[in-house]
């Protein structure tokens, strides 16, 4: 069966191909044959394409001028064409799946798109305006170029939507509730992901498990995991809420906003955009929203950097601690996305605050490049994994399930 993946971000799609046996799943993540990705420069309304396949063969390219969607199409056509070509037609793909942030309260499980879910996609886009609409923008070139192939959403919201209503219902009055104002919790294909893949590694029934994953890349979020279901998490009604992130602030005191609203230079324009790109690590450091940037400026004794990397780590354990109440004891710790996987000294710093519970890691393992281990000590009364996300498998897989049904 051959699936192809878009992932819709707010500044650039990216999608795979992945060829799947018809008989039965593989238990672990393939390579995709072929990688495309669209990079659109806000500037200079100038995108830039860049195509990989598994044997190799490279494709970069710039082009201006078109739609967005024009340029998605594009890309796709490489996928049968040119030195990147994996397949002799594009009707040969059987199933396109698409990552959508948010699928509200309406749409917890994959489903395959029709007209009505395209327009509840863009109804949605009030609470995801950066990311629902690039994800119809990928609905729509897939239209264009592959007719009317099936083609299925998976909700970044879906994974949440077991929340208990103590965890996902905000205290405020009633009626925001009946708005639609509650935790939806984003990430979540990821944390799924990493559900799976954590407890294939312990050689564990998922069911048997209680985790913490912790997405931990330019945005971050925890999730509290019990018996293969999501039972809390940080991000919320929106993507803002819950850690320190790389531009975001997360949970702050809704009492700052009411302070800056009544100052006449603050309009919620402007708030947006505080909140989202210039707070976070970028905020409180001034260097970089990057944390290998920020790092690099605290060994050349910047003082900002420093305390951008301290507040990170405390809300990043203060989070985990609020997990570990609503898991009542722990598993597995599981570390994942480009911090996650990446820095051990977040690994470290984090580890250090459970110790005393009897969570240790390996700190050689750490050391190393240690994707889908576990970098626990063999006495750690908790394991520490780390896992090397894969959404885009994780959405091959669903489809490859519906279609299975
Ligand atoms: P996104 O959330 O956009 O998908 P990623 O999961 O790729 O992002 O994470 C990107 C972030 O990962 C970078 O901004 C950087 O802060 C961090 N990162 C990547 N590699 C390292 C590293 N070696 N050490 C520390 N941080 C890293």
């Amino acid at each position: 069966m051959k699936i192809l993946v878009l992932n819709a971000g707010s500044s650039s799609q990216k999608s795979c191909l992945y060829e799947i046996p018809d008989a039965s799943l593989p238990n672990q993540a393939l390579q995709p044959c072929w990688e495309g990705k669209v990079n659109w420069n806000q500037d200079g309304g100038v995108a830039e394409i860049e195509v990989r396949t598994a044997t190799g063969e490279v494709l970069q390219e710039c082009i201006s001028g078109d739609s967005l969607q024009a340029h998605v199409v594009y890309m796709l056509n490489t996928l049968n064409s040119g030195a990147t070509k994996v397949i002799g037609h594009l009707s040969e793909i059987d199933v396109v799946g698409h990552r959508v942030v948010h699928g509200g309260q309406s749409y917890r499980d994959s489903v395959v798109i029709t007209e009505e879910i395209k327009k509840e996609i863009g109804r949605l886009s009030t609470l995801a305006p950066a990311h629902n609409p690039a994800a119809l923008e990928g609905i729509e070139a897939i239209e264009q170029s592959l007719g009317n192939v099936i083609q299925i959403a998976v909700f970044d919201t879906g994974f949440h939507s077991t929340l208990p209503d103590a965890a996902a219902i905000y205290p405020g009055p009633y009626e925001w509730l009946e708005q639609g104002i509650r935790r939806y919790g984003f990430h979540g294909i990821s944390h799924q992901y990493c559900a799976s893949r954590a407890a294939q590694i312990l050689g564990r029934d998922l069911t048997s498990l209680r985790l913490i994953t912790c997405h931990l890349g330019n945005g971050c979020s925890l999730a509290a995991i019990k018996n293969g279901r999501s039972i809390d998490t940080t991000m919320g009604f929106t993507p803002l809420d819950g850690l320190m992130m790389g531009s975001r602030c997360g949970s702050i005191d809704p009492g700052i906003l009411i302070y800056l609203l009544r100052q006449s230079d603050y309009p919620v324009e402007k708030l947006n955009y505080v909140l989202n790109k210039a707070s976070g690590l970028r905020g409180i450091s001034g260097v970089s929203s990057d944390l290998r940037e920020v790092i690099a400026a605290i060994n050349q004794g910047n003082d900002r950097a420093q305390l951008a990397y301290d507040i990170y780590v405390h809300h990043l354990r203060a989070g985990i601690g609020a997990m570990l109440a609503s898991l009542g004891g722990l598993d597995a710790l599981v570390f994942t996305a480009g911090v996650g996987e990446n820095s051990s000294e977040i690994r470290q710093a984090v580890c250090d605050a459970w110790e005393f519970l009897g969570l240790k890691i390996d700190l050689e393992k750490n050391q190393q490049q240690p994707i889908d281990i576990d970098i626990a000590t063999s006495d750690s009364t908790v394991r520490v994994l780390v896992i090397r996300t894969q959404e885009d498998w994780e959405i091959a897989q669903q489809c490859w399930q519906i279609l299975q049904k």
